[in-house]
């Protein structure tokens, strides 16, 4: 199979689908891959590593899509990528269908095989592909967190890990799933004294069996919530109700009742944020003040550090790029129910339900 890795072209997105490392794998199971000149520019891999690795390189997107049997992206595509793809034709990415009519519409004219990261499941019920981000962002939010705290940046002017004399910064991560368990570790690192909260005691527990006394936890009642917002110098938003907004756990007329130039991080803002002053920002201008308290909500927090966060998708990707290149999708699809779960489009029909019954389309 010839498979082909244009370069992300949305706005501030950093990202490539394939690492040179994939690209190596692909090869070695005797698959040829085109990159598209530049590609992993923005994640530090020059067209040179990519030929290394077995890859041959295209001066445009259009070449490649015009060769390619099955695209490997990052982002969904573009208007004018999805002018491109044809029936045959394998997408591999994100796609995010549900909320976006327009492209829904232009795949299903296309006549492409889509197949969406983020529908991709596991056998523990997770969401192998949506994992990885979260990892990333989960762990990047104490480093944010921590810069936003410091006084030239409107913070309360605190040191996450305090110095011997002075006590830690308090840390209060809500939501311990991947985001607040990997935020949580890294506070804890840091030296934050950190509380995660989350709704599920199950989710509890576990974190009480793994983590010990790495750092604490308590149910997110409301009551709890606030009274550890009050003591919290660093506040993480790391909750999700699945295929739901995000709840708002923290208001407008509470914000005065928390430290003033405390931090709010809200990773939970893809989903529309979980504090009711989020409003999502942007890598270049990240943060913002509300009330004497200092906010940082970028939706897409994976991109600031594009390298490891393309390192880490394509190791996730790697094993179900693989197997759609070396049995062809209808095979690799029938023979693992987790991929097949990824199925969103197929010639011309809506594969996945929740997308239909979002968009009002039959499946
Ligand atoms: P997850 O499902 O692993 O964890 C979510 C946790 O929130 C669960 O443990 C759940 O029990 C808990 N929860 C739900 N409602 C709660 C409430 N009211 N109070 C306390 N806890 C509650 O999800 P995740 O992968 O950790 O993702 C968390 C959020 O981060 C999602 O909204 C996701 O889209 C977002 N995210 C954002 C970025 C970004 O760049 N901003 C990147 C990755 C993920």
């Amino acid at each position: 199979m010839k498979i082909g890795c244009p370069k992300e072209i949305k706005p501030q997105e950093f990202r490539v689908g394939m690492t040179p490392d994939a690209v190596r794998e692909a090869v070695g199971h005797g698959h040829a891959v085109v990159m598209e000149t530049k590609a992993g520019m923005g994640a530090g891999f020059t067209d040179e590593d990519y030929i290394a690795a077995g890859a041959t390189i295209l001066g445009t997107a259009e070449e490649l899509f015009a060769q390619a049997d099955m695209i490997v992206k990052v982002k969904e595509p573009q208007a004018v990528e999805r002018k491109r793809l044809r029936e045959g034709q394998v997408l591999f990415t994100y796609l995010h269908l549900a909320p976006d009519p327009e492209q829904t519409r232009d795949l299903l004219d296309s006549g492409v095989t889509a197949i969406a990261y983020e529908t991709v499941t596991d056998d523990r019920g997770g969401l192998p592909l949506l994992a990885p981000m979260s990892e990333v962002a989960g762990r990047l939010a104490p480093q944010v967190g921590a810069w936003t705290l410091q006084k030239a940046n409107g913070g309360r002017g605190v040191l996450l890990g305090g110095v011997p004399g002075v006590l830690p910064a308090k840390v209060l991560v809500i939501g311990g799933g991947v985001v607040g368990t990997h935020a949580a570790k890294v506070a804890a690192g840091m030296g934050a004294d950190v509380t995660v909260i989350d709704r599920s005691v199950n989710r509890l527990r576990y974190l009480d069996d793994v983590f010990g006394r790495e750092f604490k936890n308590a149910y997110a009642s409301a009551g709890n919530t606030i009274a550890l917002a009050r003591e919290a110098d660093l506040i993480i938003g790391a909750v999700l109700i699945p295929g739901a907004a995000a709840p708002k756990l923290i208001s407008r007329a509470q914000l005065k009742e928390l430290k003033p130039g405390a931090a709010l991080v809200d990773v939970a803002i893809d989903q529309g944020g979980c504090f009711e002053t989020s409003r999502a920002t942007t890598h270049q201008d990240p943060i913002y003040e509300v009330d004497g308290i200092m906010h940082y909500c970028v939706a897409n927090m994976p991109g600031a550090v594009a390298r490891t966060s393309t390192q880490a998708l394509g190791n996730a990707t790697m094993p179900f790029m693989l197997a759609l290149a070396d049995k062809g999708w209808k095979r690799a699809c029938a023979e693992d129910k987790h991929l097949l779960n990824g199925l969103n489009v197929h010639a011309g029909k809506l594969t996945y339900e929740a997308v239909g019954v979002a968009l009002n389309l039959p499946t």
